[in-house]
């Protein structure tokens, strides 16, 4: 499901496959790269006991793996990265399990288990919607030693329980409550919207109080159920008006010592406003995501068949792959990016953003205020409103200047 709404250009076509520049692929993307990670994000289930607004989830309950199938992708994962390691390369792995709610897969606890088993070979977290989690599953998930467990809230009460369902913000602070009584590293994740992200502060001093250890946020993506939100997406001014407020949570959070919520801006061009070390797309390369029926993706929020691992071993898809290895291409970028002074360390911002509104993950991210429009195409227009970005003045490079000669 992918629908525009009435008066909306339409969505693009999502299922077709990429395009393939076969010389490109040879000169430039080598066959055997090897990434210092490997981050598996384990989708187990489509199930979910919520039905959010936003979720990537596109609720169609496909099959999901028993325990076996489970175990034997696991087998999988650990033998791709002994391989990498016997041939002398320093691999960390880790394992994101998710779902769907993953509390709701019957074999759930016997997974996180043999991952708990595996502590020498990778690390592991888990991705829940929290209301799930009472004390004594709070208190087994601790023995398990989790890196984290992470939850959502996407904004203030109100707003919250209307993408996710009435009275639900209130069982996920009870959730957390048990989860940091239990000493376990908690993080809440903020999807930001039109209708939510100028709540971003009040949030964040909401679960600080709670003990909170880390908050991020990053931009709605339509796709799954989410494919025809186009209308709350973000537009340019809109997300730096939004890393403008995360920044000011951080310097906040920075400036108290008995703050002890980090407020993490290390997603997709937030290093523009917030500065350190910039994202960039490890879709494909260092990340891979498997669908509860084996299926594999570069990314969750970027859904495009790479394979089905009970068909194709792991190391074949990942070292194979057409689509994988052009994402991990370096050198490919859109022409919006091409004059970008960041192109080397940012790479096109939210690769999943383009893709989910263009069809095409390497055009740049419709929501970079540094975007220059291509030669002849309309720029992308979020909610039916122009992203105001237009030529010249805040193009990358004139943003540049303008901003040396302000200094
Ligand atoms: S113009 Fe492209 S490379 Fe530059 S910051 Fe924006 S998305 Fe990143
Ligand atoms: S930019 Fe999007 S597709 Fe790439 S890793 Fe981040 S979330 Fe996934």
């Amino acid at each position: 499901m992918n629908a525009s709404q009435p008066g909306e250009p339409p969505l693009p076509n999502l299922n077709r496959p990429l395009a393939l520049d076969r010389d490109r692929l040879s000169a430039t993307t080598p066959k055997n790269c090897i990434p210092g990670n490997l981050l598996f994000q384990w989708h187990i289930t489509e199930r979910c006991n919520l039905r959010c607004a936003h979720c990537y989830q596109d609720q169609s309950l496909g099959s999901e793996l028993p325990r076996d199938g489970l175990l034997a992708i696991h087998e999988q994962y650990l033998r791709l990265l002994e391989q990498w390691r016997k041939a002398g390369n320093r691999v960390r792995g880790h394992v994101t399990v998710t779902g769907g709610e993953p509390f709701t897969h019957r074999d759930f606890e016997v997974l996180l288990e043999c991952l708990a088993n595996h502590h020498q070979a990778h690390t592991f977290g888990i991705l829940t919607n929290g209301v799930l989690i009472d004390p004594p599953r709070a208190r087994w998930l601790r023995k398990l030693r989790p890196a984290f467990v992470q939850v959502s809230l996407d904004g203030l009460p109100e707003t919250h329980d209307r993408l996710r369902g009435a009275g639900n913000f209130h069982e996920v602070l009870k959730g957390i409550s048990h989860l940091r009584k239990a000493g376990i590293y908690t993080v809440v994740s903020f999807t930001a919207q039109r209708g939510n992200f100028r709540e971003f502060p009040q949030l964040v001093e909401i679960v600080r109080r709670y003990r909170v250890n880390r908050i991020w946020a990053d931009r709605l993506i339509p796709a799954g159920n989410a494919a025809s939100l186009r209308d709350p997406m973000l537009d340019a001014e809109e997300t730096r008006e939004f890393f403008n407020l995360m920044l000011q949570a951080r310097e906040k959070a920075a400036s108290h010592w008995w703050f002890r919520t980090e407020v993490s801006m290390h997603r997709a061009l937030q290093f523009l406003v917030g500065g350190g070390h910039p994202y960039h797309c490890t879709a494909g390369y260092s990340l891979l995501t498997v669908m509860p029926n084996g299926d594999v993706y570069p990314c969750r929020r970027m859904p495009i068949l790479v394979g089905n691992l009970l068909q194709t071993p792991l190391p074949e898809l990942y070292h194979d792959s057409p689509v994988l290895r052009q994402l991990r291409d370096k050198t490919r970028l859109g022409e919006n990016c091409r004059h970008c002074l960041h192109r080397a360390a940012c790479r096109g911002g939210l690769k999943c953003l383009a893709y989910a509104t263009t069809g095409d993950p390497f055009q740049g991210d419709p929501g970079c205020w540094l975007l220059q429009p291509r030669a002849g195409a309309d720029r992308f227009q979020a909610g039916g409103r122009a992203a105001s970005i237009s030529n010249g003045t805040n193009c990358c490079s004139a943003s540049l200047v303008s901003k040396k000669e302000a200094d």
